[in-house]
C-alpha cells in the first residue's frame, strides 16, 4: 500500500510511537490554527504490520483482502469461523488508516483482555465502559482526544450516549468495526436491542468506512445485518465455515461419566476445557464429581450469582488447566484461544448449537476436540422443553425438526464434515480423515430382522409405552406393569433375547434418527410408527445400522489423543518449563497467560528450539514488541531445559 506525500506539505516529520511508527507531518488546517498534524501515510504494508506486530508471516484466507478493502475506505460483512481470524481484519487497518479504530463489542468482560491482548503486542489500545472508575473514562478520553490511541473498544450502549458521539465528534477515527455483528438481528440467537443504535452510524459518519464481523452464517441473519446496518452496498467476504483443528467424537451414552473420564484422562490432563450440561442441578453435581476425579472443575449457569459466575470465568481464562462444567449460558464470547476441548454429556438442542459450543475449542488453530455422549433421553428432555415452552406451534415445529437432525448427525456412519457444514449450506467433499467416522471405520450390519421385532413390538404394545417398556416385553421380563397390561401374552414378548438392553436402546435410536420410529411428547416418550416404516414391516426393505450397537457393553474405547502427537514426551519437560514461565510472566501482570504467548507459539518454541533473538524472532506469533519483552527469559528457559542432563536409563 502506497501513499504520495503531497508536494506541498510540509516536512516536519516526527515518530508518533505507534505501533507501525507511522511518521506524521505537521502542517495547518483552516479549522484549527496550528496545532493539528496532519499525517503524510507513508508506506506501510499491512504484511509488514502482521510481522512486526503480532509476529505472523501470511495473512489466512480472506484476511488479506478485507484488509485491504478497509484501508481503501470500504465498507464490508465479514462472515468467518470462531478462530478464523477475525480481529487482525480490522486490527490491521485501524493500525495503519489515519485516526483511532472504534470496535464495537458486545462483551464488555471481555474488553480488558483484549485490550491487554493488544498492548502485549504494542498497540495502544484503550476501552471505554461502565467498569471504568471515573478518573481512569477521563484518561482514556483525553488520549481519544490527543489522538494518541490506535484502536478504542466501545460498548454498543457506550457508543449511543452523547458524550463518546461528541467525543468521537472531535477527532479522527480510522474505521468503525462492530463485532458480534449478528446481536442486530432478532432472527439470530442474541439478539440486543441496543446494537438497533448502531443503524444511525452510517448516516453519522458517512465517510468512515464500517465494517462488520460475525460467525454466523445463515441467510436470514445476513440479511438482517445487511439491512439494520446499512450495508447493501458493501461486499461480502466470507470463508469456509470448516474447522479442521477439530476432531469430532459422537457417543451414545452407555455410562456417561466413564465415558466423560476415559476421554478426559485419555486425552486432556493439564488441560482448559469445557463441559455442557442441560440443567443446573447436573452441572453443579458434575463439576463436584470432576474435582473429586483431581481435575480443577468449576460451574456455570445462570443460577449462580453474578459475583461467582465471574470468578469462575475469570478463573477459567486466567488459568491453564480449568474445565468450566455449564449449561448454554457459558461461552458466547469466550476469546480464549487455548480450550482443547469441548465435552457434551447431554445433546445440543440443534446442529447450530452444537456447531457453535464446539466451535469454542482451538481459535488458535492446534488440535482440539469436540466430544459428545447421547441418549434417547436426552431427545426426550429436549422435546419436552419446546413442549412446554412458550412458544408458538410454528416455532415447536422447527425446533423439533432441529433435534431430529442434530439425532440424525449423531447416528451417521459417514464423515461428520458433510453434514455438518451442509447444514450451513456448505459443500464438503469426501472424506475429513478427522472425524471419529473416518478414524475408525464403521461396521454395519444387517438389522432387518431386529428391526422389524422392534417394530411390531411397537405395535403390538398399542404405541402407547416408551423405548425402556417395549425393550422389556422384547426381552421377555416380567414386572408389575407387564402384568397389568397383561403384555405377558403378546406375540413379540421375550422375542428379542438376542441383543441385550444396549444393543436394542441402539436400534431404537437410529430407528428414530432415521424416522422410522416418533417420540410422542404428549405421550410422555411412548413411540409410534410412521409411514416410512410400512416397507420394513411388510418385509419389503431391509435395514443396515451402525455397528456401535453389538459393542455397547464393552468399556469405552480410548480416544486416540490429538494433542499429545504435537508434543511428545521428551518434550514434555520443556513444554511443561514455557507454560510455567509464561504463567509467572502473565501472573505478574495480572493478565491471562495466551495474552504473553499463544500454545502455538510455545509449540514452535518446543519444536524448533531457537537460540537466539534472530531465531526467536521468527517464530509465529512474536512480534517486536513481545521479543523485547519475554525473548531473553524464553531463550533461557529453552538453554537451560536442554542442558539438564538426560533422565538415567534404568534396566527393566
Ligand atoms: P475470531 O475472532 O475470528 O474468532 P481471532 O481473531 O481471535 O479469531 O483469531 C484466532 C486466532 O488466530 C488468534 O490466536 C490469532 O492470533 C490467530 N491468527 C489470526 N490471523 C492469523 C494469521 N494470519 N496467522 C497466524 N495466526 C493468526
Ligand atoms: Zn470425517
Amino acid at each position: 500500500m502506497r501513499w504520495e506525500i503531497p508536494a506541498s506539505a510540509c516536512l516536519r516529520v516526527r515518530r508518533c510511537g505507534c505501533a507501525v511508527r507511522r511518521r506524521k507531518k505537521c502542517g495547518r488546517t483552516p479549522r484549527n490554527s496550528g496545532a493539528l498534524w496532519y499525517h503524510a501515510r507513508m508506506t506501510v504494508a499491512p504484511e509488514s504490520v502482521l510481522k512486526r506486530v503480532f509476529g505472523y508471516d501470511a495473512f489466512r484466507g480472506p484476511q488479506a483482502e478485507i484488509i485491504a478493502h478497509t484501508i481503501e475506505g470500504g465498507d464490508a460483512l465479514v462472515l468467518m469461523p470462531t478462530g478464523g481470524g477475525k480481529s487482525l481484519c480490522f486490527q490491521i487497518p485501524s493500525l495503519i488508516r489515519e485516526g483511532v479504530g472504534v470496535v464495537v463489542s458486545p462483551l464488555i468482560a471481555l474488553m480488558s483482555d483484549q485490550v491487554d491482548a493488544l498492548r502485549q503486542a504494542g498497540v495502544r489500545a484503550a476501552y471505554l465502559n461502565s467498569t471504568l472508575s471515573r478518573n481512569e473514562y477521563e484518561a482514556v478520553e483525553n488520549a481519544v482526544r490527543a489522538g494518541e490511541l490506535d484502536i478504542l473498544y466501545l460498548s454498543p450502549e457506550g457508543l449511543s450516549s452523547d458524550r463518546v458521539r461528541n467525543l468521537l465528534d472531535e477527532c479522527e477515527i480510522a474505521l468503525f468495526a462492530i463485532d458480534e455483528a449478528h446481536c442486530v438481528s432478532q432472527w439470530g440467537h442474541d439478539f440486543r436491542p441496543e446494537y438497533l443504535g448502531l443503524s444511525s452510524l452510517g448516516e453519522r459518519f458517512p465517510r468512515i468506512p464500517r465494517i462488520a464481523l460475525t460467525a454466523t452464517a445463515d441467510e436470514p441473519t445476513q440479511k438482517e445485518i445487511v439491512e439494520r446496518l446499512g450495508l447493501g452496498h458493501a461486499p461480502v467476504f466470507i470463508s469456509g465455515f470448516d474447522r479442521p483443528n477439530i476432531r469430532y467424537h459422537v457417543v451414545p451414552k452407555a455410562n456417561a461419566r466413564g465415558q466423560l473420564l476415559a476421554f478426559l484422562k485419555g486425552n486432556h490432563r493439564g488441560d482448559a476445557g469445557i463441559v455442557y450440561c442441560l440443567s443446573r442441578k447436573k452441572v453443579d453435581e458434575t463439576a463436584t464429581w470432576l474435582e473429586s476425579e483431581g481435575f480443577q472443575a468449576l460451574p456455570y449457569h445462570a443460577g449462580l450469582d453474578t459475583h461467582v459466575r465471574e470468578s469462575h470465568q475469570n478463573t477459567f481464562v486466567h488459568g491453564d488447566a480449568v474445565v468450566i462444567v455449564a449449561t448454554i449460558a457459558f461461552g458466547m464470547g469466550i476469546d480464549k484461544p487455548d480450550v482443547r476441548f469441548v465435552a457434551h454429556l447431554d445433546l445440543p438442542k440443534s446442529i447450530e448449537a452444537y456447531y457453535q459450543e464446539t466451535g469454542r475449542a482451538g481459535r488458535d488453530g492446534l488440535p482440539s476436540n469436540a466430544w459428545m455422549a447421547y441418549g434417547l433421553q436426552d431427545v426426550i428432555t429436549l422435546r419436552q422443553m419446546i413442549d412446554g415452552s412458550e412458544a408458538n406451534e410454528a416455532r415447536k415445529r422447527l425446533e423439533s425438526r432441529k433435534i431430529d437432525a442434530i439425532l440424525g448427525f449423531c447416528e451417521l456412519t459417514a464423515c461428520r464434515r458433510p453434514t455438518l457444514l451442509g447444514y450451513f449450506g456448505e459443500h464438503y467433499e469426501g472424506q475429513c480423515g478427522n472425524c471419529d467416522n473416518c478414524l475408525e471405520t464403521v461396521q454395519t450390519w444387517d438389522a432387518t430382522e431386529p428391526a422389524r421385532k422392534a417394530l411390531s413390538c411397537v405395535y403390538r404394545t398399542g404405541q402407547r409405552f416408551g423405548v425402556g417398556y417395549v425393550i422389556d416385553i422384547l426381552l421377555g421380563k416380567t414386572n408389575e406393569r407387564v402384568r397389568r397390561f397383561g403384555h405377558e401374552q403378546l406375540s413379540t414378548f421375550g422375542i428379542g433375547s438376542e441383543l441385550n438392553v444396549q444393543q436394542w436402546r441402539s436400534v431404537f435410536r437410529q430407528l428414530i434418527a432415521r424416522g422410522l420410529l416418533r417420540l410422542d411428547i404428549e405421550g410422555y416418550g411412548a413411540l409410534t410408527l410412521t409411514d416410512e416404516c410400512r416397507p420394513l414391516l411388510r418385509g419389503d426393505a431391509s435395514i443396515e445400522l451402525r455397528r456401535d450397537a453389538l459393542k455397547a457393553k464393552q468399556a469405552p474405547k480410548r480416544a486416540r489423543s490429538n494433542v499429545d502427537e504435537v508434543v511428545s514426551a521428551a518434550d514434555e519437560p520443556l513444554w511443561s518449563a514455557l507454560r510455567e514461565l509464561r504463567r509467572e510472566l502473565a501472573q505478574a501482570q495480572g493478565v491471562p497467560p495466551y495474552v504473553v504467548f499463544h500454545d502455538a507459539t510455545l509449540r514452535a518454541l518446543v519444536a524448533e528450539r531457537p537460540k537466539t533473538l534472530n531465531d526467536l524472532a521468527g517464530m509465529p506469533g512474536v512480534g517486536e514488541k513481545k521479543l523485547q519483552r519475554y525473548g531473553e527469559a524464553f531463550l533461557r528457559a529453552i538453554a537451560s531445559a536442554d542442558e539438564s542432563p538426560e533422565p538415567a536409563v534404568t534396566d527393566g
